[in-house]
């Protein structure tokens, strides 16, 4: 174990060889082509927020040569990554603004400094530090309960029938809007009967054994917790074509930490699913996520962020599930021969597959399928973001900016919505009230005889 795993504390990587985490050389790549500006769904709708050129190169720039704090614009960044994806010059855009979240937020952090000057003996220093810091002390209890949220559906699914209705009884969720910040507007999640790491337990586990074929599943806390029937497809599908599935333990990806700038707490879990991925890899697994947030955590934000024995393995050997299969198999030819009952989806592709090239993916892979036809929506963002569109202050940032996606859906034939992402289902089922599948789900339903699939 390296220096750097042996405390929880958060401390950038080394990303630029000649510098000690500094991340200039990227931002003198930038040149102000404003690009990534044209691209950003919050700046298009939130005239405050002053952009991801701002918030990454010239903050980064200014910050460096001239000492000035991060500004609190940071704060406005949903962590979409479409800049990340726009930029022509490769400036590692995300990787600015969660670095600079984080700094941000640890700044914020005036109890630290509030009982620091009452060990100097400065009582009247620190009454005004827990006075100016109050109303951002609210907001930073709001966020780390959005961003944590393995922890509360952990605690929901103990007692799933009791958080189902206690979690949208009306005066429950004016009462979180009221005193936390969250908005009364969304419909909180369902909570599953049994978490699909208990059915998982209760079926035995694995049904196929192959040493020479395994991967090892990242499921996620949402197909955890919500959705375990798209865990339970990935399952059926990935046995189906012969292969032996891992359930590691794991815990939170951390993106939703990422864009709250609670890097010391993502980095924390990301000891824990490094350590246990890279075990996998080791024994010959590949690593599959079925969400595309979370493949796209293991990917890119966990190198960029952390310097953990084993990342750079785990980055390299994981894909999302539906990416691995096209790689390894015929799945084209296998659907081309597979029927399904008549079907019609809206699919849209969630920003963080289009980081990882895979936005027309679902598009391609049913083509031939017969029965189903999925319709693009376009490439906009659908406007919630993780945890960017449960905040009570930009709920109505975030519905302007899905409202393209809304309205795409409607055109569409289909009257089922289709994505990778939990969050983005949760959004568009909120603009639409269309039921959301996962294209895992209609795989199964394609490939998976019913007798296997109800085991
Ligand atoms: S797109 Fe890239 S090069 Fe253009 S302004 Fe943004 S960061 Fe700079
Ligand atoms: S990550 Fe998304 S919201 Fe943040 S600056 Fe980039 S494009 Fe804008």
């Amino acid at each position: 174990m390296s220096d750097a795993d042996s405390t929880d504390e958060f401390e950038p990587v080394q990303v630029f060889e000649t510098t000690n985490m500094d991340l200039r050389p990227g931002s003198d790549d930038c040149y102000k082509c404003s690009t990534c500006d044209t691209s950003c769904p919050v700046a298009e709708v939130d005239d405050e927020f002053p952009g991801p050129k701002f918030q990454g190169p010239e903050q980064w720039r200014l910050k460096r040569k001239e000492g000035h704090d991060i500004d609190d614009s940071i704060k406005g960044c949903s962590n979409c990554m479409r800049c990340d994806d726009a930029c022509p010059s490769s400036v590692p855009l995300s990787q600015m603004h969660n670095t600079a979240r984080g700094e941000y937020v640890e700044s914020q952090r005036f109890g630290r400094e509030a009982l620091a000057a009452l060990r100097r003996g400065e009582p009247r220093e620190a009454l005004s530090i827990v006075r100016d810091g109050r109303e951002g002390f609210v907001e930073r209890v709001r966020n780390r309960v959005l961003a944590n949220y393995r922890a509360s559906a952990w605690l929901a699914s103990k007692v799933p029938w009791l958080a189902n209705r206690a979690m949208n009884f009306g005066p429950a969720r004016w009462l979180m809007e009221e005193t936390l910040g969250v908005t009364k507007e969304r419909e909180f999640p369902e909570f599953a009967d049994q978490t699909f790491r208990e059915w998982w337990v209760e079926r035995g586990g694995a049904h196929v054994e192959n040493p020479d074929k395994q991967v090892a599943y990242f499921h996620g806390c949402y197909s955890n917790f919500n959705t375990p029937e798209v865990a339970k497809a990935m399952v059926h599908v990935f046995e189906e074509f012969g292969y032996e599935v891992l359930v590691p333990p794991q815990k939170c990806s951390g993106t939703p930490m990422f864009a709250n700038g609670m890097l010391t707490d993502a980095r924390r879990h990301a000891v824990t699913n490094v350590e246990n991925l890279a075990a996998a890899i080791e024994n010959g697994a590949d690593i599959v996520a079925s969400c595309t947030s979370c493949s796209m955590a293991l990917r890119q934000e966990y190198p960029e962020l952390f310097d953990l024995d084993g990342i750079d393995s785990v980055a390299a050997h994981t894909y999302e599930a539906v990416e691995y299969l096209r790689l390894h198999e015929d799945l084209e030819g296998a659907l081309a021969e597979a029927e399904v009952d008549a079907s019609e989806f809206a699919y849209h592709a969630p920003c963080h597959a289009r980081n990882q090239g895979l936005d027309r993916q679902a598009i391609e892979l049913f083509a031939d399928l017969d029965g189903a036809t999925v319709e693009d929506v376009g490439d906009s963002c659908s406007g919630i973001s993780g945890t960017y569109g449960w905040k009570e202050e930009k709920y109505d940032y975030s519905m302007e900016i899905g409202e393209e996606m809304f309205e795409h859906m409607e055109s569409a034939t289909g009257e089922t919505g289709m994505t990778e992402c939990p969050t983005c289902a949760m959004q568009m089922e909120h603009g639409t009230g269309y039921e959301i599948r996962h294209p895992l789900e209609l795989l199964e339903g394609a490939l998976v005889d019913d007798t296997v699939s109800s085991a």
